[in-house]
């Protein structure tokens, strides 16, 4: 696609909006509703360019994992949004004598809004932020993932179908229309995707001074404390490792464990696959999306085991896409340490005790999430004074994400500003100061000498 399409798609929205610019609720819930609609009445044809993307993935977790979750999320701020619609009164300030003045903030969209969105749930990643992005009365942008082609290209089929061209739009192409996609003067972008291009999207952003969300990855440790059931965390560290093949930004992507347990929990975790795999059997599996993908993963294990790390390989669930897969102690120059995993290999680190595991997760970047296996409330409010990370989770994975009333992002290398819900509504929004003065003439209160003016101020 040519720079001068991706400009006149972007002047269609841009002119939409000057011409509707404070759209009614009833519009926005109409759009909302078209959202609905366009995944609900093509559930089918989703799910198959899915699976084609990835060479396999299974109908019943596309249809979870994209299409259930995006309507949740839809029918939420459906629900809501004449709530986070309304104006939010202040107090005036009395000391500089407003009497009568009325001071609020209301929500006021900001444009024309560019999403860039990732491969992993090409559908959810690009349709969420599309809700909080409506929801706000915007104009929206997609740019797609070039590494889900029959997926993108579907999303530009029926956003064409479902939308006006001066309502969303979608531009398909590689990485050179993602870069001039960037450059577009957006009232504010919101890209999901990998650090190194975070870099050079703030750059391009910089240019125009367009306001960003990031939705970053990194590594997303589970401390296992010694209060830890650890049948329990086996399980859900399985589940989160399995589904989509780990291949998902809040994966569990390292644990945390005393030696002594370490040997216990390989049991637990060996039943779970076991477990996992006769309920639900390898027709539920999700295949790495590439060669590329897969051969990044065999490398990092094979690095690990060249550096002292232990190999467990874990026949099961994924056994025709990829084996759940553990690389134990591997020495610190390990890549496996330090870059984000992002699919079925598990990283254990033998550090057991709290104050060893907090200063080990503090070594690198903030990261989106932690979780945190154990009963104890105590230790758990430890984590949370003494780390930082966008979530934080007790006893759970990935399920954070399935709570519409929560915000979802990162902070400082796991990303900027949060979406969903209400959330995402004030992130999209331009919250607008208003103040009507009252009865008081401040302007004559606050006159020379200050001196005095402030002496009274500050009683
Ligand atoms: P990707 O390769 O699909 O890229 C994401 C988007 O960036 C695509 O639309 C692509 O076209 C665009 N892009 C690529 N190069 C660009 C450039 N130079 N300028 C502008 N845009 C460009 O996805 P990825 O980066 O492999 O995604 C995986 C990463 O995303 C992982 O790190 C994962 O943790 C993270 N992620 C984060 C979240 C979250 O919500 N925080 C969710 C999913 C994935």
């Amino acid at each position: 696609m040519s720079g001068t399409n991706l400009e006149s798609q972007f002047n269609a929205l841009r002119v939409g909006y000057q011409l509707e610019r404070f759209p009614s609720l009833a519009n926005r819930l109409d759009r909302l509703r078209r959202v609905k609609a366009m995944l609900s009445e093509h559930e089918a044809a989703w799910c198959e360019a899915l699976s084609r993307d990835f060479g396999y993935r299974s109908a019943d977790q596309s249809s979870f994992a994209d299409i259930t979750t995006t309507i949740k999320a839809a029918n939420h701020a459906l629900k809501n949004l004449k709530f986070w619609m309304k104006a939010e009164r202040r107090t005036p300030d009395l000391s500089l004598r407003m009497s009568g003045a009325k001071t609020y903030v209301e929500s006021f969209p900001k444009g024309v809004v560019g999403i860039v969105s990732p491969w992993n749930f090409p559908i959810n990643l690009a349709l969420s932020p599309l809700i909080s992005v409506l929801a706000a009365g915007n104009r929206a942008f997609i740019k797609p993932s070039e590494i889900t082609p029959a997926t993108s290209a579907l999303l530009q089929k029926l956003i064409a179908q479902y939308f006006a061209d001066d309502e969303v739009s979608v531009a398909c192409g590689d990485v050179d229309v993602a870069q001039a996609f960037v450059k577009l003067p957006f009232d504010h972008v919101i890209y999901t995707g990998g650090e190194t291009v975070a870099k050079y999207i703030m750059r391009d952003a910089a240019e125009n001074l367009v306001p960003l969300t990031l939705e970053l990855g990194g590594k997303s440790p589970v401390i296992v404390s010694s209060s830890a059931d650890l049948k329990l965390t086996a399980k859900r560290i399985a589940f989160g490792k399995y589904f989509n093949a780990g291949q998902i930004c809040i994966a569990p992507d390292y644990l945390l464990i005393a030696k002594e347990r370490l040997d216990a929990f390989l049991i637990e975790l060996k039943t779970a696959v076991e477990n996992a795999d006769s309920s639900q059997g390898s027709a539920d599996s999700v295949s790495i999306v590439n060669d590329r993908h897969r051969q990044r993963l065999e490398n990092l294990v094979a690095e690990g085991e060249s550096k002292n790390g232990k190999v467990v390989r874990f026949a099961g669930l994924n056994q025709s896409c990829y084996q759940l897969t553990v690389v134990i102690d591997p020495s610190n120059d390990a890549a496996i340490n330090t870059g984000e995993i992002f699919g079925p290999v598990l990283l254990i680190k033998t550090i057991g005790d709290l104050s060893g595991q907090i200063s080990y997760i503090n070594q690198s970047s903030h990261p989106l999430v932690i979780y945190y296996f154990g009963s104890s409330e105590a230790e758990f409010r430890r984590v949370a004074c003494e780390t930082s990370s966008g979530g934080l989770v007790k006893n759970d994975v990935i399920f954070q994400y399935a709570n519409d009333d929560l915000p979802f992002g990162g902070v400082g290398g796991s990303g900027m500003g949060k979406y969903r819900g209400e959330y995402g509504f004030k992130e999209f929004s331009n919250s607008r100061a208003i103040y009507k003065s009252g009865f008081m003439d401040v302007s004559g209160f606050v006159t020379p000498p200050y001196s005095d003016v402030f002496r009274m101020v500050n009683k």
